[in-house]
């Protein structure tokens, strides 16, 4: 397997075509963007950090018996997925109120959210990812019931075993973004988990520990996703 030509540069991420049909070469890079990308910065690390992460992270799932398309890590930044035909649709989780579910809802942010509520976005960002619910997706092709029923179970599921996760590191998931793709007929995990595309708050002093920072401009960004990775027991080679 050998990495090819570049397939798509992403906000974060680039994708690579390998010599192997099926499988994709993922590369983390340090570019940092929020508010849809108008607030863009290069993060010392974060790459590096985010693949190992994630790696991590897919790791506990799939032993939790959760199936999604990384392969392996191939190096600091990146890693071998399974090529997925991506669904168009953001999952997001939420355990507590935060960021946009605040601002629609006027809702405090850090109020438990039980059972925790799950939203669908459109992943566009010409649009700026609006909220859509599973008859838009239907209505407009971008998944069938079978697809948008699995996508929410496994999210469910992914909320469970990552809540017990890093609640035993100290941490509140407070909310998280996910994405599938199918594989060969199968609904997939896609893209990555890191503190990118989730929210984590210090379990006592509700110190935030992800995306937050940056888009609040807390700075100590990568700082804080490395303690996060160090309270799971993550090891950053060379970080
Ligand atoms: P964005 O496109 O939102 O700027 P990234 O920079 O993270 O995001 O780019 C990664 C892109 O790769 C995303 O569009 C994501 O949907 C897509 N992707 C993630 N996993 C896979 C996969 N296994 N196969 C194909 N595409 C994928
Ligand atoms: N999220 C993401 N990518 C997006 C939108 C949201 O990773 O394009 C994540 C975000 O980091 C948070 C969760 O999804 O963990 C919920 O985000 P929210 O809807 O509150 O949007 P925000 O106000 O953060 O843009």
């Amino acid at each position: 397997m050998e990495k090819q030509q570049l397939l798509y540069k992403g906000k974060a991420k680039s994708v690579y075509a390998t010599t192997d049909a099926d499988l994709l070469v993922m590369e983390y890079r340090d570019d940092t963007s929020a508010f849809n990308g108008q607030k863009l910065e290069q993060l010392e690390r974060k790459g590096r950090v985010n693949n190992t992460f994630n790696s991590f992270i897919m790791g506990k799932l799939a032993a939790a018996g959760i199936a999604s398309h990384f392969v392996r890590q191939l190096g600091p930044t990146e890693a071998l997925v399974k090529r997925l035909q991506m669904i168009p649709v953001e999952c997001v989780v939420r355990n507590f109120a935060a960021g946009s579910l605040c601002k629609r809802l006027g809702i405090e942010e850090g109020l438990a959210l039980t059972p925790p509520t799950y939203e669908l976005f459109l992943k566009n960002d010409g649009l700026g990812d609006p909220m859509i619910n599973e008859s838009h997706a239907l209505s407009f092709g971008w998944a069938t019931q079978a697809q948008l029923d699995r996508m929410r179970e496994l999210s469910m599921q992914v909320n469970a075993v990552l809540r017990e996760l890093f609640v035993a590191g100290g941490m509140l998931l407070v909310d998280f973004k996910l994405e599938f793709g199918v594989h060969h007929g199968e609904i997939l995990l896609g893209d990555e988990f890191s503190p990118d595309g989730c929210r984590l708050w210090d379990k006592e002093t509700r110190k935030k520990l992800d995306k937050d920072r940056f888009r609040q401009g807390l700075g100590g960004v990568v700082e804080a996703y490395e303690e996060v990775g160090a309270r799971l027991g993550i090891q950053f080679d060379g970080a």
